[in-house]
């Protein structure tokens, strides 16, 4: 057996009591916190210990209903999309300083419903959804038609509209950053949203929303549906209602979803899914610092991120050094309650996820990997577990075939760069890539040669407001953030009027 990592020793605390209060848990539709028209409720889990926060409406099939109809009236007789794009900008504006008035809350929310560590949701992921909110409302009065020539005397408008009613399922794994990257620029374009959260992290989004609510949003505008996939998810997903879906979870589940759009109404369908990306270790590396960067590529959020660096590839040169190097880290990697200052490492979100990454943890083993350090559960209670680092993977092994998503580290050897950007590219995924070189010509190579949508040279998970995200090939369809995120929330439409004697064309 591998040595088990040494710093959990925090796994086994007693947990500690969460800075916040859990204030909605109804969902939100027309502007109202209301129960399900069932009048069920599910249970969202503390990770750290399995034990339940708090009991939320379960939205199904008559709640999407209930909540397209709010939306569908808030889009073609409200005022939203009628007001100045000015006063959109606004709303926006404000709700951003809400954000930030709320910041502690918010992160403290988040922490405790998802297992993320406080230090990241204080320090990066509340202060980013604010940055992205203030992004899109710098947006929402410079979306503009244009003027374009036509053959014969005609004058030719083209008009950017908003779409309609917006459909956006998120996962679980960055809830409030995910409701940041859809529900931003759906508003600054004036349409109208329900938004279906994942089921093991319903709260922050409910939080947030109210905030919106305070801002200025009117009713019916933004509605939240808590509740299962198979249900709210599908339901939302086939509605003849909605005029526009964008979905961020699994590639498998983004098929059931593409299919269900496709049979429904055609809405158009933006997917944002899964990933097994390479990070390229180069001969010329700096070694101490290229473990560091490959160990936050994977290890980050637990290893629970689409574009998690989860085949570390490494030059046979540097090869030996930079295995013992990254297993000595993983070994560092503190792992322990969220809330408590100085962890790294939070618990994995569910039993389920818990379970799934422990076995492809037997898988690896089973295979012929070699386990360098962890791979077992970190702790005796909740969903924690210990950094683990394989050495000696291969390409054909489940573990660098599929998403683990979780905190598990595969290193790979190779030769030459034709060699590794073979089999860098040979899955069916296409999200991102790390490459760590000194070597311009390699990196060059490199992002060029690379089937995927980010590409990460000297550095890992640099998330901007204005720089798009998505894959390739089966890691997604379409992409979020910057200005391309905008054009999945507008409709075109040429307007042709005669010009009678015009003086130029
Ligand atoms: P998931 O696909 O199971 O769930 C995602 C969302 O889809 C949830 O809200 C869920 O309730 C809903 N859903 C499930 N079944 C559905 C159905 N039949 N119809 C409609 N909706 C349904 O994924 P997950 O396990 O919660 O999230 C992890 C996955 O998300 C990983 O594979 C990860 O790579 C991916 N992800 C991708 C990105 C990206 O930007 N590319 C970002 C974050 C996560």
């Amino acid at each position: 057996a591998a040595p088990a990592a040494a710093a959990t020793a925090a796994a086994t605390e007693e947990p500690i009591q969460p800075p916040v209060d859990v204030k909605y848990t109804k969902l939100l539709i027309n502007g109202n916190f209301v129960d399900a028209a069932s009048g069920k409720t599910f249970a969202t889990v503390d990770p750290r210990t399995g034990d339940v926060i708090a009991r939320v409406a379960e939205g199904d099939a008559e709640d999407v209903n209930r909540a397209v109809a709010a939306a569908r009236r808030a889009f073609d007789e409200g005022p939203w999309p009628r007001m100045t794009a000015y006063e959109r900008c606004r709303v926006l504006l404000r709700f951003a300083d809400l954000i930030e008035q709320h910041a502690d809350e918010i992160a403290a929310l988040e922490t405790w419903d998802g297992g993320k560590t406080l230090e990241q949701t204080t320090g990066t992921e509340v202060p980013m959804v604010a940055r992205y909110m203030r992004y899109y409302g710098g947006w929402a009065d410079k979306i503009h038609g244009l003027v374009v020539p036509a053959d014969g005397p005609h004058h030719v408008q083209v008009l950017h509209e908003p779409i309609g009613v917006a459909g956006q399922i998120i996962p679980w794994n960055f809830p409030l950053l995910m409701f940041a990257w859809k529900v931003g620029p759906a508003l600054a374009c004036g349409n109208a949203v329900v938004l279906k959260t994942a089921e093991q992290t319903p709260l922050s989004a409910l939080f947030v929303a109210s905030l919106l609510h305070e801002a200025g949003l009117p009713d019916g505008v933004l509605n939240v549906v808590s509740g299962f996939g198979p249900t709210a998810g599908a339901a939302l997903s086939s509605h003849m209602g909605v005029d526009k879906l964008a979905f961020t979870g699994s590639t498998g589940t983004g098929k059931i979803v593409l299919e269900l759009a496709a049979r429904s109404n055609l809405k158009p369908v933006t997917l944002e899914l899964g990933g097994k990306s390479p990070f390229i270790v180069m001969d010329d590396a700096d070694v101490d610092q290229a473990v560091e960067l490959a160990h936050r590529a994977l290890f980050f959020n637990q290893g629970q991120c689409c574009c998690a660096g989860s085949r570390t590839f490494v030059h046979e040169r540097v090869y030996d050094e930079f295995v013992e190097k990254a297993r000595a880290r993983a070994l560092q990697r503190v792992v322990g309650d969220p809330f408590r200052t100085g962890v790294e490492q939070g618990p994995q979100i569910d039993g389920e996820q818990f379970k799934k990454i422990l076995q492809y943890v037997k898988s690896g083993v089973d295979s012929g990997a070699t386990l360098v350090a962890g791979g077992d559960r970190a702790g005796s209670r909740g969903f924690y577990i210990q950094p683990t680092v394989f050495a000696d993977v291969e390409d054909e092994m489940k573990i660098a075939q599929e998403e683990i998503f979780g905190p598990v580290q595969s290193i790979l050897k190779f030769s030459t760069v034709e060699e590794v950007v073979r089999r860098a590219n040979a899955t069916p995924y296409g999200l991102a890539a790390g490459v760590f070189t000194q070597r311009l010509d390699a990196a060059n190579t490199l992002a060029r040669a690379l089937r995927v949508g980010t590409v990460w040279v000297n550095t890992y998970d640099v998330f901007d407001a204005a720089v798009p995200f998505g894959g390739y090939k089966m890691s997604g369809v379409g992409r979020e953030k910057g200005v391309y995120s905008l054009r999945n929330y507008l409709q075109t439409k040429a307007v042709v009027t005669p010009i009678k004697d015009a003086a130029w064309l």
